[in-house]
């Protein structure tokens, strides 16, 4: 198997998270209300302290990860980032768009 530098990048954050020696099942919930809810808080108390996270998150976000938690962002979270995103990105593109046929 071949391993890419950017590979290699993750593998090295990926050591460094505040998360290295919890239980890995506390950052993938069940669901992200009732029961789930402690559960995310915990995780996310422990991606407050973490040095990598936004390693982290970019890693989650850029490989369109949608499960668990990444960056101290559940699955919702880090969708509803993507959708803030492209809402901020679309009136830019049609402005573009409206100055360059003289209207903007
Ligand atoms: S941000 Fe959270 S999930 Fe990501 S590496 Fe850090 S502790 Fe782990």
């Amino acid at each position: 198997m071949t391993t890419s530098l950017a590979d290699t990048a993750h593998e090295t954050w990926m050591t460094e998270g505040a998360c290295h020696d919890e239980d890995p099942d506390l950052f993938f919930p069940i669901s992200e209300s009732d029961a789930g809810g402690d559960q995310i808080r915990q995780a996310r108390s422990v991606c407050d302290r973490c040095r990598v996270e936004s390693d982290c998150l970019l890693y989650a976000l850029n490989h369109r990860i949608k499960h668990g938690i990444w960056g101290g962002l559940t699955e919702q979270q880090r969708q509803s980032l993507i959708r803030s995103r492209r809402r901020r990105l679309k009136p830019a593109a049609g402005r573009s768009a409206n100055a360059s046929s003289g209207r903007g």
